[in-house]
């Protein structure tokens, strides 16, 4: 059987690709898709998208004084809402490979008037350029189908967390009512490129959000990866009938 963190490593949506590659391929998608992200975000989901970041930090239910480490973070969502969570009081740090995404963050940050407690670092998730037992916990949202190798990011996710760390996981999955399969994949592969190239002109970048959606695993495989990077208690929730899913797990 093959195995699933090769070939995600080996795909660029559809196309084959040569894993030293990809990363590459990946930054130009956002570096082109920066400045229209969050719309194109609202539109894609009719603002689902904001309910699904919304369920993540509930999941979370961060404490006031806490780090907490968002990877492949972009342009601050799921950071905003836990600062507002804990009224400003964490120590929140974004990372994320792409620079372009941050500073859409920054700007965003500013216009909220969120500056205290937050920290922009440019950064791979397979190589987080922090210390070991640093952060209490870890979210990533829309990010790790972006990732070459998915199991050195969830290696890396567990190096930085504490002992009695939280690891979330916000990703698209697999639909678990399967009447809606072919609306949603109609909707996604048809609508969702002409939409990127009316909104944003650039159908290929959302052809290819598109389709690593499909390349991901389901929820069950993904959790087996979660469990063999090293976490324990590992749970999923669905969204929207399975459109995401949020995977949680605990370095104990
Ligand atoms: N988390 C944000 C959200 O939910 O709105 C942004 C999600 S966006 C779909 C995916 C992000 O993953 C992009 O900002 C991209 O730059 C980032 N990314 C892709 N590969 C990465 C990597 N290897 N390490 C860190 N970030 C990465």
């Amino acid at each position: 059987m093959t195995d699933p963190a090769d070939e995600l490593a080996r795909s660029f949506g559809f196309q084959p690709v040569d894993p030293a590659e990809k990363a590459g391929k990946v930054r130009q998608v956002f570096d082109r898709v920066a400045g229209r992200y969050d719309l194109m975000n609202d539109l894609m989901s009719a603002g689902v998208h904001r309910l699904w970041k919304n369920a993540l930090v509930d999941w979370l239910a961060p404490r006031r004084g806490i780090r907490h480490l968002d990877v492949a973070g972009g342009t601050g969502d799921v950071a905003f809402r836990i600062a507002d969570r804990v009224g400003g009081e964490a120590d929140i740090t974004i990372c994320d490979i792409n620079h372009a995404m941050l500073e859409v963050g920054r700007d965003r940050a500013i216009d909220r008037g969120l500056v205290r407690g937050l920290s922009w670092v440019t950064g791979d998730a397979m190589a987080l350029p922090m210390p070991d037992r640093s952060f209490d916990s870890y979210t990533i949202a829309f990010g790790i189908r972006n990732v070459t190798h998915i199991d050195q990011a969830l290696s890396e996710a567990f190096r930085v967390l504490k002992p009695g760390g939280r690891f979330l996981c916000l990703e698209f999955s697999r639909l678990v009512i399967p009447q809606l399969r072919s609306a949603y994949d109609r909707y996604s592969m048809g609508v969702i490129p002409v939409m990127g190239r009316l909104v944003a002109n650039d159908a290929e970048s959302y052809r290819y959000l598109v389709e690593s959606i499909r390349r991901f695993p389901d929820q069950k495989k993904f959790a087996g990866m979660i469990e063999k990077a090293g976490f324990d208690l590992v749970k999923v929730r669905n969204l929207s009938g399975g459109i995401a899913a949020i995977h949680s797990g605990w370095r104990l």
